[in-house]
């Protein structure tokens, strides 16, 4: 069997491989402790469950319209208005399976071969292969960790080039957790429009932010970059939703409608009481969320610190979503049993057999001289995990 070239233009997701290790290892009663978690590790609230199997029990079983169920379109409507300041009709809005699905739509209509994509490294490691399955090129441009990964206008202004089609912006960041400030975002806005590029504003962790942050959407600032931005998010993150799949996005009819018949000929609507539920998490008490951030922040606070008392690694202090990014290249060149630790990769293999911790190496992100950790795990797990951490760091030698 011969397959499809562009199958091999992509790789599979970098936590699989560990994923799968520590599968193994836990089954062989071993103790690991993992940090590898890409979802929040509390239960999607009841109230949201509920509306679920009311939505079973009415029979709301079958097919709905492609881009989704009118009420949840409103209530995405409202949601976008409450809290981004964004205006837009149901026509220009579409329900898919995941952001990361509503991401894959936006990329089948717009990209064809000989199109750059602009990626702010470190990044979130579906985008480039996104980009790669619809023939078009990443162009991944690295954030300084001085400027808390956070592209300037005059980094992204080198990159751009009569190719560059789409700017892909994600704040908070998966890996780094860092955001950007509404005046940063301006800065970037006006730089877009005057070059006329496109924009995907990835906003799944909007509400996992900490210390009174706020996130504001770009397309929020003035007409002409709402004309360019194709806003996501979804229910993943903020209500704990991972496995029901309801990601969304919203931007210009034209571009939407385009993406709503792509999704129409692949998986048409989303499924159905999943559609019911979200609903009900977006119009319900967001009241839950409160108690999450204070869970987060405290994880949040302990593991920088941890990180920051190993000699030689840096960790910045991240202002939302849960994940920490350190830079552990002050342990590359170091050894363990005669082998030598050159990247991330060989330190994330260290760390799982040595010291009984699984984390994701940066290579994945675009990073390599760093680490991804989850802090989707109790405060437990955390203070065993960083106790073997730093005494796995110590033992390490020239
Ligand atoms: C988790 C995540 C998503 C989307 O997840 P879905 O479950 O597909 O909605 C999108 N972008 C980033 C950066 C993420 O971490």
């Amino acid at each position: 069997m011969k397959l499809a070239e562009r199958v091999k233009r992509i790789k599979p997701s970098p936590t699989i491989e560990i994923d799968s290790k520590v599968k193994q290892m836990k089954a062989d009663g071993i103790d690991v402790i993992g940090f590898g978690a890409g979802e929040p590790d509390f239960d999607t609230p009841d109230f949201i469950k509920e509306a679920a199997i009311t939505a079973l029990r009415q029979g709301k079983t079958k097919y709905t319209p492609v881009g989704g169920i009118n009420e949840l379109k409103d209530a995405i409507r409202e949601k976008l208005k409450r809290d981004n300041d964004l205006s837009y009709s149901r026509e220009e809005i579409l329900v898919s399976a995941g952001a990361k699905h509503s991401l894959y739509n936006a990329c089948q209509a717009l990209l064809e071969a000989g199109d750059e994509v602009i990626i702010p490294a470190p990044y979130w490691v579906s985008y480039p292969d996104q980009v790669l399955l619809n023939d078009a090129k990443p162009i991944i441009v690295p954030t300084r960790e001085e400027n808390g990964f956070r592209l300037t206008p005059q980094e992204l202004e080198k990159a751009i080039t009569k190719k560059t089609k789409v700017f892909i912006l994600n704040s908070p960041s998966n890996p780094t957790g860092s955001a950007y400030s509404r005046k940063e975002l301006e800065g970037l806005a006006e730089l877009l429009v005057q070059k006329n590029i496109l924009c995907f504003a990835d906003e799944i962790y909007e509400k996992v932010v900490y210390d009174g942050f706020h996130q504001a959407s770009i397309a929020s600032f003035n007409p002409q970059i709402r004309e360019l931005t194709l806003t996501f998010n979804g229910a993943s993150k903020a209500y704990s939703m991972t496995g029901w799949r309801m990601g969304y996005a919203a931007g210009t009819k034209e571009l939407v409608q385009a993406m709503t018949k792509i999704q129409g000929q692949v998986t048409s609507n989303i499924n159905t009481p999943t559609q019911w539920a979200s609903v009900e998490a977006l119009n319900g008490s967001q009241d839950f969320l409160k108690g999450w951030l204070i869970e987060f922040k405290k994880r949040r606070d302990f593991i920088v610190k941890a990180f920051n008392s190993i000699p030689g690694v840096t960790c910045t202090n991240p202002q939302g979503a849960f994940y920490v990014f350190p830079n552990v290249s002050a342990m590359f060149g170091k050894k363990y049993s005669g082998k030598t630790i050159k990247g991330s990769d060989d330190l994330a293999t260290y760390l799982l057999e040595k010291a009984l911790v699984a984390i994701v190496p940066g290579s994945g992100f675009g990073a390599d001289r760093h680490i991804r950790l989850s802090y989707a795990t109790s405060m437990e797990n955390i203070c065993k995990g960083m106790e073997r951490i730093t005494k796995a760091f110590k033992e390490l030698s020239y």
